[in-house]
């Protein structure tokens, strides 16, 4: 069996090649090869001896995944790819431009962020996925409707970012955000996310900033108090959608293990520990949590806590009946949340036309 060389790390690469009798500095070379250049193949290791290209051939994967398709917006901004693992299991990852003049004005670009992409105006979003189905089974979202199919490894989740990077690097253009948004529950594969982070965080390699990535979790409260005592810099995002519990109860069956409280009090403890905000998500449902008087109790329930609030209409799937909310009941939930002093953005909902919700593609075509 070969290894996917994404699951590795510097130092894993280092004594291979040391039991190669290869010498040391190779493992650097292979290294910035795959996270620099982004070689997706050993023949383009122009610097590496044919014999040891041969070698990496032989005992390494590059492509973990086959596309199976891809699909673009009708507006061109947002691409989203469906991936087949060897062993037939389905990830999808989607990428969505911003920023661009044609681009909608009410969408802010995002301010350079490192050296290396300094003048940088553009944002260049990657919403990738951290397993193959999800076990959370939260009733509105496709993935929850599909079921739990596997963990993916850190390499798994690393390719699916290279993937598009390359794509990128062809317009001479750079990842400027991750979003761990896609199939799965990030905080259900802690280790192999947060390994997957680090190994693209390396100045060495990816070098992408911390700061840039976006963890989104339905709510795992010990997993929450981990990542706070970690004191990360990635951005916490929380999958809140319901301010009582019966109600939360009903579209997420997690809420049965851990109760909204719980969640504010373990995203407490994550401002007191890192200082950071932390964003509620909330697909606006209608009828269901899109009313004033919801937000004003979701208001009550956030008091206090460093925090703000990303609303974005529900994306309608097949499994569930519930319907997107319309822009003026959007507009009034927003103000209701903001005149009970809690800050709160209305999100465009980006490559509708393309099934680009969470885990929609997937599901598709599982059931076609
Ligand atoms: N499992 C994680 C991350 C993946 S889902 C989580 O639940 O947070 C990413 C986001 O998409 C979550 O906020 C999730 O609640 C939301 N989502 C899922 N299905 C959706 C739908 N049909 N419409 C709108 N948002 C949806
Ligand atoms: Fe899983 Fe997130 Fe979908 Fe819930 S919303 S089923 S946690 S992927």
């Amino acid at each position: 069996m070969t290894q996917l060389i994404y699951d590795l790390t510097l130092e894993e690469i280092a004594n291979l090649l040391k039991d190669w009798k290869e010498p040391a500095y190779r493992a650097k070379q292979i290294w910035q090869g795959v996270y620099q250049h982004l070689y997706e193949s050993p023949d383009e290791f122009s610097n590496l001896p044919i014999s040891l290209r041969k070698k990496l051939a032989e005992e390494f994967t590059f492509t973990p995944f086959q596309v199976r398709t891809y699909l673009d917006s009708a507006d061109g901004f947002t691409r989203k790819t469906l991936f087949e693992l060897p062993d037939g299991n389905l990830i999808e990852a989607v990428l969505m431009r911003y920023g661009d003049p044609a681009d909608n004005p009410q969408i802010k670009t995002a301010a350079p962020y490192s050296k290396n992409l300094r003048g940088a105006r553009k944002r260049r979003t990657l919403c990738i996925s951290t397993q193959a189905g999800c076990a959370m089974g939260c009733v509105f979202c496709a993935t929850g409707q599909m079921g739990f199919k596997r963990h993916l490894s850190s390499g798994e989740i690393i390719a699916q970012v290279l993937y598009y990077a390359r794509i990128l690097k062809e317009a001479n253009e750079l990842v400027t955000n991750i979003v761990l948004m896609g199939m799965g529950e990030p905080f259900h594969n802690y280790d192999n996310t947060m390994t997957a982070i680090d190994r693209l965080n390396d100045q060495d390699g990816f070098n992408f900033g911390a700061r840039r990535f976006t963890i989104s979790t339905v709510g795992l409260v010990p997993q929450i108090r981990r990542f706070a005592d970690e004191k990360r810099q990635v951005n916490l995002a929380i999958s809140l959608h319901a301010a009582d519990d019966d109600e939360r109860l009903a579209i997420m069956p997690v809420n049965k293990r851990y109760k909204i409280e719980d969640i504010i009090e373990a995203c407490k403890y994550y401002v007191e520990q890192t200082g950071r905000r932390v964003t509620f998500e909330w697909a606006l449902i209608n009828g269901v949590n899109d009313t004033p008087q919801v937000a004003k109790k979701l208001a009550s329930r956030l008091k206090g806590l460093l925090c703000h609030v990303n609303a974005i209409p529900l994306n309608p799937t097949a499994g569930y009946a519930g319907r997107a909310t319309n822009h003026e009941r959007a507009i009034l939930f927003k103000e209701s949340l903001e005149q009970a002093g809690i800050p709160c953005t209305i999100r465009m909902r980006r490559g509708i036309d393309i099934q680009a919700g969470c885990g929609q593609l997937a599901g598709g075509s599982l059931s076609a």
